[in-house]
């Protein structure tokens, strides 16, 4: 069972506030297109946000009260959409933030959606598949009323997975009376899932590696690259590099990190992980997280979660390329740190999008109960992510603004102008 994004480096990532973060980049952007404060105070927040109280009988016999969260962030490009995270460290600030950024993602990729999130504060290493089940359905049926097909969309995020996805399919599909495919994607294939969604995320980030690389005349053969985390983004993403001729030096997950300057045997590892994507707790000398950040290479790639580049490890990190996987992991003053030193920072909000691109083409296909080859989805995101990918570097080229404030002014530009012209603001 293989969960979706990365493994767990989630110390600092309570302390630091994304949500704030978010809205300073959000309110840059729109300065920048000349969009006035009324814009920003739609944009600033989720337009719903729901909070639920999960009942679930443990397998000791006793109920546990779990809190989840469901944001939507703005529904007038289309339904919201976005995935579901299990996590100890959800909070109502993180989810409110990564609903945003997936705003931003379906704008910069042009996918008729807005941005959706949900999380639940538990932890499912520490749980059973049956406990797992009661928590997943309980969620749905909490939710029930604002999320479906055309309303709000989930997926697979942090610890979720298609199993998880599975269940609530049939949860929704109980209440709705009605089989509903279209209620999630990210589902296993014999339920209407797409090919090629797990990878997905991966591939994006790998396509965006490739062009970033080709910007700064580095070739991929060679080229030696570090991904933090080996969950659904991480360990994909390295077999991927592998398979171009890049050479993996090192990799993590939350408990520790591996370093071969000669580079790992990565299939080895993919083999050996469990579905959480922990792997180096089978070897003795491991190096920090922190450690593997500042490893000596050409291609960093954070693929964990929030915070993991900031202010205090900025200047430490030694790659000429930073791709970040995952969401957030590099904090504002990071950012301008590594931008100030050259570095080329392809941004969370442009490079994981290969996710709900290729969610979106699982939605496509389950409403019109006809499903692609395999080709034809990988041509299809190619497509997306190579001019994705132009469209923000020429745009912060010729505005000279970083790349991540560059895919801010593209990703809120569609939002802005759907909520204008349907009288909004
Ligand atoms: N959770 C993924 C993300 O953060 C995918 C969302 C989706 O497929 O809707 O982009």
């Amino acid at each position: 069972m293989v969960t979706e994004k990365g493994s767990d480096h989630s110390s600092e990532s309570a302390t630091y506030d994304v949500l704030k973060s978010t809205q300073t980049v959000i309110h840059n952007a729109l300065n920048k297109l000349g969009y006035s404060e009324e814009v920003y105070e739609l944009l600033k927040e989720p337009i719903r946000m729901m909070t639920v109280k999960i009942p679930v009988r443990m397998d000791d016999g006793k109920v546990k009260v779990f809190t989840g969260y469901r944001a939507q962030h703005n529904d007038a490009v289309g339904p919201t959409k976005g995935g579901i995270r299990f996590h100890p460290n959800v909070s109502e600030k993180e989810v409110k933030a990564l609903s945003i950024w997936m705003s931003l993602k379906c704008g910069i990729v042009d996918l008729p959606y807005g941005g959706g999130k949900g999380g639940i504060i538990c932890d499912p290493r520490e749980m059973s598949f049956r406990e797992l089940e009661t928590l997943s359905r309980g969620y749905v049926r909490a939710i029930s009323q604002i999320v479906g097909p055309n309303k709000d969309i989930p997926a697979p995020d942090v610890f979720t997975n298609s199993q998880i996805m599975a269940w609530m399919m049939d949860e929704y599909s109980r209440i709705d009376e009605f089989n509903s495919p279209g209620f999630i994607t990210g589902k296993p294939f014999v339920l209407g899932g797409s090919h090629g969604r797990e990878t997905a995320t991966a591939k994006g980030v790998t396509i965006c590696i490739r062009e970033a690389a080709k910007k700064r005349g580095i070739s991929i053969q060679g080229a030696r690259v570090v991904v933090q985390g080996f969950g659904n983004a991480g360990s994909f993403l390295a077999k991927f590099m592998h398979d171009a001729g890049a050479k993996v030096i090192g990799i993590s997950d939350a408990y520790g990190a591996l370093h071969d300057p000669e580079g790992l045997d990565i299939d080895y590892l993919l083999d050996r992980r469990d579905s959480f994507g922990t792997v180096t707790k089978l070897f003795d000398s491991t190096l920090t997280n922190d450690e593997l950040l500042e490893l000596d290479c050409d291609i960093l790639v954070p693929a964990a979660i929030e915070n993991q580049i900031r202010e205090d490890n900025a200047h430490k990190i030694k790659a000429s390329i930073v791709v970040e996987a995952a969401n957030g992991p590099t904090t504002l003053e990071a950012t301008k740190i590594l931008t100030d030193r050259g570095i080329l920072l392809v941004p969370d909000v442009l490079a994981s999008a290969g996710g709900v691109t290729v969610s979106y083409f699982e939605w496509v296909q389950n409403n019109q109960g006809y499903y692609w080859p395999e080709e034809e989805v990988k041509e299809k995101l190619e497509h997306v992510m190579v001019r994705s990918f132009e469209a923000i570097y020429q745009a912060s080229q010729s505005r000279k603004v970083d790349m991540r404030l560059a895919a801010y002014m593209v990703g809120v530009r569609k939002m802005a102008e759907a909520s204008r012209f349907r009288g909004w603001i």
